[in-house]
């Protein structure tokens, strides 16, 4: 260990599918406090990585630990409860569902179920759950999207649909939160209130590991950066470090 305060470490991290290794002995931590990026080429392992310290993926080797504590063998919705929240580059299925609903009903903690009962019962609601719409409420309006809250998920725009996700993924509380691609197809102008929020939610103490395809946004955003390739890290460095380095440049070439 090296003394920083992580809030996410992995220890030799290992997962491989049939004869490819996909994440290949992977140490690394995310120092609290920062964003930190993680780039790579497409197939570098980056969405295996976010799928293995989430608690989707079982790893064949290595450990996980979140907040110090280990979770490696844990399932999504208690690594959330240690404090280590993320978004999946794919949306969800949201049909039949208004955003408000959308935001509340998530895949990885308990939360939603609970909430859901609001809208049609609301007399018989526990404080908490209360406290967690209002919550949702406040989130909603912070990221100005609170107009589109009654409307059907499926008829607003993939960057509006960002902004849920991450909302969503606020309600959990993280300590930590992972965001996979979320400027992927999102408009200049969204992309750049994406970053706002973020740099806020920081400033207010949220850790971020950001994986981003679109270069000018991430270095941009995030210190340091982390570069996956062939499932290993090749570097970590500030955003000029890894800009410079001519091993980066070499791993994106030579695909
Ligand atoms: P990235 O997100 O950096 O583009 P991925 O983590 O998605 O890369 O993929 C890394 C490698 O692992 C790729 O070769 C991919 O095809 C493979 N891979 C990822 N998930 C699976 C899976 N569920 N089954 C088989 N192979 C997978
Ligand atoms: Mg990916």
């Amino acid at each position: 260990s090296s003394g920083r305060d992580a809030v996410l470490r992995t220890e030799d991290l290992r997962k491989t599918f049939g004869g490819l290794t996909a994440t290949d002995d992977v140490t690394m931590e995310v120092e609290r406090g920062t964003i930190t990026g993680m780039i790579g080429p497409n197939g570098a392992g980056k969405s295996t990585f976010f799928n293995l310290v989430s608690g989707f993926y079982q790893p064949d080797g290595g450990k996980v630990l979140v907040n110090g504590e280990e979770t490696t063998d844990m399932e999504p919705h208690e690594v959330t409860e240690h404090g280590l929240v993320r978004t999946f580059q794919t949306p969800r299925k949201l049909e039949g569902m208004t955003v408000r609903e959308a935001m509340l009903v998530g895949p990885q903690n308990q939360l939603g179920e609970s909430v859901v009962p609001l809208f049609t019962q609301p007399g018989a609601v526990e404080t908490e759950e209360r406290r967690n719409l209002e919550r949702a409420e406040e989130l909603l309006e912070r990221f100005e999207i609170a107009r589109l809250a009654d409307q059907p998920a499926t008829d607003i725009s993939g960057g509006q649909l960002k902004l849920v996700e991450l909302a969503r993924a606020m309600l959990a509380e993280p300590d930590v939160l992972l965001l996979d691609e979320p400027v992927a197809g999102v408009n200049p102008t969204l992309a750049n209130k994406l970053k706002a929020i973020i740099r806020e939610l920081n400033e207010d103490g949220i850790t971020f590991l950001i994986i981003e395809h679109d270069m000018g946004f991430i270095m941009d955003l995030a210190d340091p950066i982390v570069v996956l390739n062939q499932g290993a890290v090749l570097m970590e460095g500030t955003p000029e470090a890894v800009r410079s380095d001519d091993r980066v440049v070499e791993a994106y070439l030579g695909g």
